[in-house]
């Protein structure tokens, strides 16, 4: 059985004890373990605060985003070894897979370009010179210089690649080395990703540690110049929040956590219409896209209420005729979900939202091996804040319709009662509800997607993270930011205000950009 490894001090090292198992979710066989026991972590991010960082601060954005092409392109070379490997530690069938690891490698190539258009910079200025005093002698600048620590990246199940590739992308082209550590349930896919990395040198000695196995321990040793990016529950969130790696030494944390992410149909929207088609397709295929485990994915619709019956038909019927088993079995449209432990969850989840809403489709549970819950929908008859629909993320395949009176304001209320999300869809033609909807839903979204006649033919669905777009949102989903093209760089950078001679900051600065 197959001992994943960590790679730490430029070496693979396995923690003592028998480790966490990982298993097929399919068919329960345990594929293996990943032990991080005993593992001295605090040496770790020192040698990659010490090797890592000064090897990437002595190069230039185009020659960071060179390492970045060369990591994406690695990744294409392996994509049909890991789209295997996904399938079987994932549950993942080939469309989840391939939504996973191309996300991966189109992010690295998206930074890459940016590195490029950076081009021989090592620093970023923020913004233009300012005259502070009546001589235009004294000016103040912005200057952004890659902190000295380590980035932290610690992710959740669903992504194995993507999770990896995303965070590493950023913290790397913005000269910072990362120690990067999968959730250990579904590590094999981000585990061989690493090995292929340091088995081909495709970066400097210390750019990137791998930790696979628990987390004990990994926030004791850091320090006021390193970053954790967290992605995953917000009950974990609130645990790491507390560390005093952030309350009392001052490292950087950003956080990613839950979502109940809405999707809402415009009053104006017609049966047979294409915008309609467009609702329909992106709430069916987030029920069952990864079996729904999509940080992103749409687990609130809300619908005009003279709408709901159909919307609910329509649904209903795309929903029960999708396969689920086995996705080693390519007629599969659904697989399992990750993990004995998430489906305990979402059974307890979805029964906590049938309390609040009458279940259409799906629900219960399968007999035999493996952790499938079949695609299930729900619709909620008397919507209340602070029901199980605006407070439980139900992390499986299954969304809930509620109806609204179909004003925007109605619509913006009730998203707002899921405590802020990831990403909002909003589907109409009529460009007054969505101007309203747009300037109501956003104080409480990091994203949110038009869905609207223009674009119906090339629209890209909500759950897809874009690597020029931010992608986080406040409250329950973290508060935290992500991606966003250069914006993202941000929180690995030091921003430094400089006053003093115009001329003097010009040329300090001026090589950067
Ligand atoms: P999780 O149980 O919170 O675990 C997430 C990660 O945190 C894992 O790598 C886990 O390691 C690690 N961890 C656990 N306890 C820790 C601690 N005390 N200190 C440091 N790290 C710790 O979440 P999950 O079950 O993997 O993921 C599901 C959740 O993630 C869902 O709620 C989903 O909404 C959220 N999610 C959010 C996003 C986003 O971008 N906003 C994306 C994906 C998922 P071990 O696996 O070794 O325990």
């Amino acid at each position: 059985m197959l001992e994943l490894e960590s790679h730490l001090c430029g070496r693979w090292q396995r923690g003592a004890g028998r480790g966490e198992p990982l298993v097929n979710p399919s068919t329960e066989e345990p594929l293996g373990t990943a032990a991080s026991e005993g593992l001295d972590l605090a040496a770790a991010l020192a040698w990659a605060r010490d090797r890592g960082g000064p090897a990437l601060r002595s190069l230039t954005f185009a020659e960071r985003g060179e390492l970045l092409r060369g990591l994406s392109r690695a990744l294409h070379a392996h994509r049909d070894e890991l789209i295997g490997l996904a399938i079987q530690n994932g549950g993942n069938t080939r469309g989840d897979a391939k939504f996973d690891i191309d996300g991966a490698s189109g992010t690295l190539a998206a930074y890459a370009d940016l590195g490029a258009s950076l081009g021989a910079a090592r620093v970023l200025a923020d913004g233009e010179a300012l005259q502070l005093s009546r001589s235009p002698r004294l000016a103040g600048r912005h200057l952004l210089t890659p902190r000295r620590g380590v980035a932290v990246h610690v992710n959740a199940f669903n992504f194995p690649a993507w999770g990896l590739a995303e965070k590493a992308a950023v913290a790397l082209l913005a000269g910072v080395p990362v120690l990067s550590k999968p959730a250990t349930s579904t590590a094999l896919v981000a585990w061989r990703i690493a090995r292929i990395f340091a088995d081909e040198k495709l970066l400097p000695e210390g750019a990137l540690s791998f930790l696979a196995g628990g987390p004990a321990g990994l926030l004791d040793a850091l320090g006021p110049q390193d970053a954790l990016a967290f992605t995953g529950g917000s009950a974990t969130a609130a645990k790491i929040r507390a560390h005093p790696a952030f309350v009392e030494r001052g490292a950087r944390l950003n956080v990613e956590a839950d979502s109940l992410n809405v999707a809402i149909l415009g009053p104006d929207v017609e049966e047979g219409s294409e915008v309609l088609d467009l609702f329909l397709a992106d709430v069916a295929r987030d029920v069952t896209q990864k079996a729904g485990q999509k940080c992103t994915a749409i687990r609130r619709a809300y619908v005009p209420a003279g709408k709901v019956e159909v919307v609910v038909e329509r649904l209903r019927e795309r929903l029960q005729a999708v396969r689920v088993g086995d996705p080693a079995d390519e007629s599969t449209g659904m697989g399992p979900l990750a993990t004995a432990r998430q489906a305990g969850d979402v059974r307890e989840g979805l029964a906590a939202l049938a309390q609040a809403a009458k279940l259409v489709t799906g629900g219960g549970r399968r007999e035999g091996k493996g952790y499938f819950v079949a695609p299930t929908l729900l619709v909620s008859e008397r919507p209340a804040p602070g029901d199980a629909v605006h407070t439980r993320e139900v992390f499986g395949p299954a969304a809930t319709v509620v109806p609204y009176d179909g004003t925007a304001a109605q619509a913006a209320e009730r998203a707002a009662w899921g405590g802020g999300g990831l990403v909002g869809s909003v589907y109409s033609d009529d460009r007054a509800f969505l101007a309203e909807a747009v300037l109501e839903l956003a104080p409480h979204h990091g994203r949110l997607t038009l869905g609207s006649a223009k674009v119906a033919a090339q629209a890209l669905p909500p759950g897809m993270v874009l690597p020029l777009l931010v992608h986080g949102g406040p409250g329950r989903a973290g508060g935290g930011e992500e991606l966003g093209g250069l914006r993202g760089l941000a929180f690995y950078q030091q921003r430094t205000a400089l006053q003093g001679d115009r001329a003097l900051l010009d040329a300090i600065v001026g090589k950067a950009r």
